[in-house]
Order: structure tokens, then C-alpha cells, then sequence
């Protein structure tokens, strides 16, 4: 293992790990935590979370975000719900299964300890939202509600309708502006972070754009948090908020933080297809439907029939089919791929047979209108708005769509990157979710991240490495405003006529060919030339008009997409270089007889983590994964 790459595990037992870890971490008195500036990127359930827990402990936090509200950040639109081991459903859910679920979800290319942790803090997420007043949904006599996601044999998902981040995200900000009310945490709307700087190679602050004034600031700290979601709008349509970006983990990998596994990204099986060129973004169906709803299409290809007119014995319920044990709560990836190869082989329906059925037709018939639109209202409500088709009396059509990202800045246990003094929190990280995360996972780990790790860990590191507050004249300050000016300053000189979106739209869709559901080397080789070209064209031709005193939307757009271009070439690098299936990651020339991913535990049990090299191609480290209490198997929903 590369010496840049020390993951921290822990030693000993894994069930008390993190237990034994946290109560080894050096602490700081609360009188000199008030001393001490520390920046969180974010406001979405990780930043959220973390900031105000952070504030709650004494330290003096500056928040920054682009948006105008924390409550815009995207974790509001997440839908379906959050995962804990509570055991409620009396189903013999434990800790160990949700921990075994997550890292075979993952196809084992997790860290084991880190699996372990989440599934032990997973029940205490729920106590703490619980307290905050989130309104999760409850069974008759009171209790919590849970259903089902897909990977898991248990109902261990806590729910609130189908708006559990938008619920959470009003708990993590009661708690954030609690603390702003009490001066401890300074909130730093429309600032789009644009680079970081390091000091002798420490994270010690950041350069914004002030979005409406259009001045570049320097922030400074003594550590960073990144908590700025994740990448699909490298895709251009994804399920992602439109400003979702990778800026800021990206400037960072540039400034020296590994960039783990960037290949992972998650297609996933419920979304609303797109309807024509000029759309700008996607809508997902939330996978809990799945609880309820039955995925099929008809057993001939090319049947124009109205779904109604095609008779039971005519149709397909694939999953159900193909994987009796899970049936349709297989996990994303699998759906996604068995989806799409349908649709290709000629048996899709809808406009360019680009969709199959997600049918409630069966649920309403037993449990009533009533009990599907309790539990499913606003996503039915939604459908309907977006295709103008009543899903309660005709089956929703659906497809897969980019909308989670597994790879992320390297973190090691402490959710350190391999810059020292730079965290990174939720999405944005790469951590336990490996090849393919299930669904309502993520909002568990971005809360076990801001409100548990992170605080405990921050607080050892600023306690071990003692430093004195740098001032924004710190050469290391002006070095990194200077660059950004260039950097503004030649998307606003390139005197080209093609608009920002032309050019994200073209890079989304040779994303989506070359490094999308399934990709092959010959594909991923040509995509990286076409790349190449591509970027080329975008710094020649790009029009942003305007300047950069003031807003510029425009301008904004310039900086994120440019920065998605690096990304794209990492993630097709990425994918190259990693010789097997497993979870999302799925390469043709690696695949079983009967079409499942065929991982290579000898070669690739590793996280793959990049360095950016400034002068040449960028080196590709790796971090052996230890397997000790669950040994990798072939992962089967069969
Ligand atoms: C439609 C949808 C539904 C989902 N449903 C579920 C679900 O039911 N269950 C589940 O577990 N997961 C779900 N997910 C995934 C989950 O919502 C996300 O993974 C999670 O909310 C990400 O949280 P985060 O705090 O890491 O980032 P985000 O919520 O994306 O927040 C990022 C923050 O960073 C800020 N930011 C980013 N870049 C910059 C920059 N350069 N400068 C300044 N600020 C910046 C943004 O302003 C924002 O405040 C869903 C995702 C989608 C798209």
C-alpha cells in the first residue's frame, strides 16, 4: 500500500471498533473550542448535521453553501427513506445483517470496520431525528413505521411519506439555526467554493465567489469539511439537483486528495424516462414503490398494446422472474442492467421503447386506493404531473437513470482525506456504500457522518496538530484567489458562440454511452479520445457573456462543467483500469454465463484511490480490502 493511503482502521474485535476508537480520541476543552474556526462546505443532511453538532460542542463554525436557503441543499428531494437496524418489524433484523447487507450490496469493495460502524450507529440516527421532531411514519398503536429497500430480506427502512430528506433536512437545519441564533455558527449562503488552500500541504481554507456580488473571498480555518454531495450531473441527466457539482472535491483532488474509485456511480431502475433532447433533468420514482409495485413488460417485442389490453399469462415480471428470492427489491444495479438489456433486445415499451412497467394495479386491488396513496401520495401526484398519466389506473413507465455516486474523495476511518485537516462528509466521500450502494443508505451515512464521526474525529485531529490561524494574506491565500481569477478569466475570454449546456449535454451523453450501465474497454478508450476533443472544443467555443461583477449564471455553469471534464476522464481512467464486475461497475468482457457481474477478488479487492499529477497522467494507488468476519462470495438475489 502506497504511503499515502493509511485507512486508520481500527484494531481487534469489529463489533466495538468504533466504540473503542471514539473513546480513545483525544478530546479539547469546550473553553478553547470557542477558539477555534472551522469551515463546513454544505448544508445538505451531511454539512447540516455535522455544523450543528460541531457549534453544539463550542467550536465557532462558518457555513458556506450556494444556496440561498440550507433547505434547498438536494437531500430534500431524497424520498424513499432511511435505513436502521431497530429490529421493529420483528423480522430478525440485527446490526450484523444490515452490516452484512450493506457490504454485500456493495459487492465487498467496502472497508469491513467502516460497514460495521454504520450498521451500529444506524439506530441512534433514528433516536436523534426522532427527538428533533421528524415526523417518520408510525403504525397504528404508535410505533415506528418501516418498509422494504431493495438488497435487504428485512423492512428496515424508516420513512416519512415519500419526503424522508426533505423531513430529516428540517431536523438537521432546526438544530443548524439554533445555532446560528446563538452566534456560534455563521451562515455563508451564495458562495460557490471555487478552491482550497493548504498550507504546508494542510487544509487551512477556502476561496468562494460571492454569487451575487461576484467577488472572490478568502475563508480561512484551522479544518475543512467537505460536505458537497455527489457527481451525477456529470451525466447531465441525472436525478440530481441542476447545481449539483463536483467543484469542490474536485479542486481539492487537484490540490493533492486522493480521488477513490471515481467509476462508481449508481444508474438507477425508477425513474421517469426523458421525454425529449432539450430536457435538463430527470425524476426519479422513489425504489420503495417496489414494496408494492411489480416491474414488467410483455413477453413480445414490439406489443404496441395498451398495457390493460396485454393478458397476465403475456406478460413478464422479469425480476420476479429472473430473481425469485428478492423479486422486484433486487438491488439497483441488477434491475437496472436487466432493464435496459430488455429494452435493447426490442421488448421496452413506451416512446422509442425506452421503458418498462412499474405496476400497483395488484396493491390497489388489495389493500385499496386509500393505503397506496397514504403511503405513496406525493410520488403518484408527482408522476402524474410530469407524464400526464394517472398511475393509480395505468402502470407508471420507467427507466433507469444516473443518480447516486459511490466514488468520492479517499477517506480513511476518520473520515480524513489524504490532505490533512480536510474531512469529507456524506455523498461526496467514498466510503461504505463500495460498488453499488442500497437504497436508503445514503441518508444513514450522511447523518452518521455529520451528527456521530465527524465531530468525534475532528475534534482528535485539531487536538493532536495544534496550529496558529493563518491570515487571508497568507501567500498560500493569495496564491489560490489568483488562480481562480485566471481560471474565471479565461471561460469569460474564450470568445466562443456555443452556450455551457450544449457542451454538459454532449459530455452527459458520451458519459452515459461509454461509462454508463455496462462498459467495455474498446468503448472506454474511445470515449477518453472523444473526450479529449470534446474539452478541447468547450475551452475554444464556449460563450459565457456578461463579467464576473455580479451573478452570472452562466459563469457558474462554466466552472462546474469544466471541472466535470477532468472528472469524466478519471472516471473513464477509473473504469479502464478495473478488470472486473462488481456492483455498478459492470464491464462486458467480465460476466457470468447467465449475465451477472463476475468480480476478480485477486487482482481488484481493492479501492482504487488516484493522484493528480499537474504535469502528467494521473497514478492509480490501491487499498487492500481485509475481509475477516464476512468472507466475499458471489453476491446472488437469485
Ligand atoms: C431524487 C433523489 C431521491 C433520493 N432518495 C433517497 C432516499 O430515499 N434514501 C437515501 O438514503 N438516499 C436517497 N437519495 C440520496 C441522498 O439524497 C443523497 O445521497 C444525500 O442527500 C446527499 O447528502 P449530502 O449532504 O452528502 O449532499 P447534498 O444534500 O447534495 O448537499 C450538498 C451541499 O453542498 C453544497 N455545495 C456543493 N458544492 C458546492 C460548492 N462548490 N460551493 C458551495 N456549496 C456547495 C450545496 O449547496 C449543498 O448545500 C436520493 C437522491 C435523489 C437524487
Amino acid at each position: 500500500m502506497s504511503r499515502l493511503l493509511d485507512p486508520r482502521l481500527p484494531t481487534g474485535a469489529l463489533a466495538d471498533a468504533w466504540r473503542r476508537t471514539k473513546e480513545a480520541l483525544p478530546l479539547i476543552s469546550p473553553m478553547r473550542k470557542g477558539q477555534i474556526e472551522v469551515l463546513v462546505v454544505g448544508t445538505g443532511l451531511a454539512g447540516a448535521s455535522a455544523a450543528a453538532t460541531l457549534a453544539e460542542q463550542g467550536y465557532r463554525v462558518k457555513v458556506l453553501s450556494f444556496h440561498d436557503s440550507p433547505r434547498r441543499a438536494h437531500s430534500v428531494a431524497a424520498q424513499g427513506g432511511i435505513n436502521a437496524a431497530r429490529s421493529v418489524a420483528v423480522d430478525g433484523d440485527s446490526v450484523s445483517r444490515l452490516f452484512a447487507d450493506t457490504l454485500k450490496g456493495g459487492d465487498f469493495r467496502a472497508r469491513e470496520a467502516g460497514c460495521q460502524r454504520l450498521a451500529e450507529i444506524s439506530s441512534g440516527i433514528i433516536d436523534q431525528c426522532v427527538a428533533q421532531g421528524v415526523p417518520f411514519a408510525r403504525e397504528y398503536g404508535g410505533s415506528l413505521a418501516t418498509r422494504s429497500f431493495g438488497g435487504a430480506l428485512v423492512s428496515r427502512t424508516f420513512y416519512a411519506r415519500g419526503q424522508t430528506g426533505q423531513q430529516l433536512l428540517y431536523g438537521a437545519y432546526q438544530a443548524l439555526m439554533r445555532q446560528v441564533q446563538l452566534a456560534r455558527v455563521q451562515l455563508l449562503p451564495r458562495r460557490d467554493v471555487l478552491e482550497l488552500i493548504t498550507v504546508d500541504g494542510v487544509a487551512r481554507g477556502l476561496v468562494t465567489r460571492n454569487l451575487l456580488s461576484g467577488e472572490l473571498e478568502v475563508h480561512t480555518a484551522r479544518t475543512v469539511l467537505l460536505c458537497t454531495g455527489g457527481y451525477s450531473n456529470v451525466y447531465f441527466l441525472s436525478t440530481n439537483a441542476l447545481k449539483s457539482n463536483a467543484s469542490a472535491i474536485w479542486r481539492a483532488h487537484r490540490k493533492g486528495a486522493l480521488f477513490a474509485n471515481p467509476c462508481f456511480t449508481q444508474i438507477h431502475p425508477t425513474c421517469i424516462p426523458s421525454g425529449d433532447a432539450f430536457q435538463s433533468k430527470l425524476t426519479l420514482m422513489s425504489e420503495s414503490l417496489r414494496n408494492d409495485g411489480r416491474v414488467w413488460l410483455p413477453q413480445q417485442p414490439g406489443d404496441t398494446r395498451a398495457a390493460d389490453a396485454i393478458p397476465e399469462q403475456e406478460r413478464d415480471y422479469f425480476l420476479e422472474r429472473l430473481y425469485p428470492t428478492y423479486g422486484n427489491m433486487t438491488p439497483r444495479d441488477v434491475a437496472s442492467r436487466r432493464a435496459r438489456e430488455l429494452c435493447n433486445n426490442g421488448r421496452g415499451v413506451g416512446p422509442g421503447g425506452r421503458s418498462v412497467y412499474l405496476d400497483l394495479t395488484d396493491a390497489i386491488q388489495r389493500q385499496g386506493r386509500a393505503a397506496i396513496a397514504e403511503r405513496y401520495g406525493n410520488l403518484m401526484t408527482m408522476y402524474e404531473r410530469i407524464s400526464g398519466e394517472d398511475p393509480y389506473r395505468k402502470p407508471m413507465r420507467i427507466y433507469p437513470a444516473p443518480h447516486y455516486t459511490m466514488g468520492g474523495l479517499w477517506v480513511d476511518y476518520h473520515l480524513m482525506s489524504s490532505i490533512p485537516g480536510l474531512f469529507v462528509l456524506g455523498e461526496a466521500n467514498y466510503s461504505e456504500h463500495g460498488a453499488n450502494r442500497l437504497g436508503a443508505s445514503a441518508l444513514m451515512q450522511g447523518l452518521a457522518d455529520g451528527y456521530f464521526i465527524a465531530p468525534a474525529t475532528v475534534t482528535a485531529w485539531l487536538a493532536s496538530t495544534p496550529s496558529a490561524e493563518i491570515s487571508s494574506e497568507h501567500p498560500a491565500c493569495r496564491d489560490a484567489l489568483e488562480s481562480t481569477r485566471k481560471r474565471i478569466h479565461a471561460l469569460l475570454s474564450s470568445g466562443g458562440h456555443t452556450p455551457v449546456d450544449a457542451f454538459h449535454r454532449e459530455l452527459g451523453a458520451l458519459m452515459i454511452d461509454r461509462c454508463g450501465i455496462s462498459r467495455h474497454a474498446e468503448g472506454l478508450r474511445q470515449g477518453l479520445e472523444q473526450l479529449a476533443a470534446l474539452e478541447q472544443r468547450f475551452h475554444a467555443e464556449v460563450r459565457v457573456p456578461a463579467d464576473a461583477c455580479g451573478p452570472n449564471a452562466e459563469l457558474e455553469k462554466a466552472l462546474r462543467v469544466s471541472d466535470f471534464f477532468g472528472l469524466a476522464q478519471l472516471m473513464l481512467r477509473d473504469a479502464l483500469a478495473r478488470e472486473e464486475s462488481c456492483g455498478a461497475h459492470f464491464r462486458e468482457e467480465h460476466q457470468s454465463a447467465d449475465g451477472e457481474a463476475q468480480r476478480d477478488d485477486t487482482n481488484f479487492a481493492h479501492i482504487a484511490a488516484w493522484e493528480h499529477c499537474s504535469d502528467g497522467e494521473p497514478i492509480r494507488h490501491s487499498e487492500p480490502l481485509q475481509f475477516t468476519v464476512l468472507q466475499p462470495s458471489t453476491r446472488s438475489y437469485r
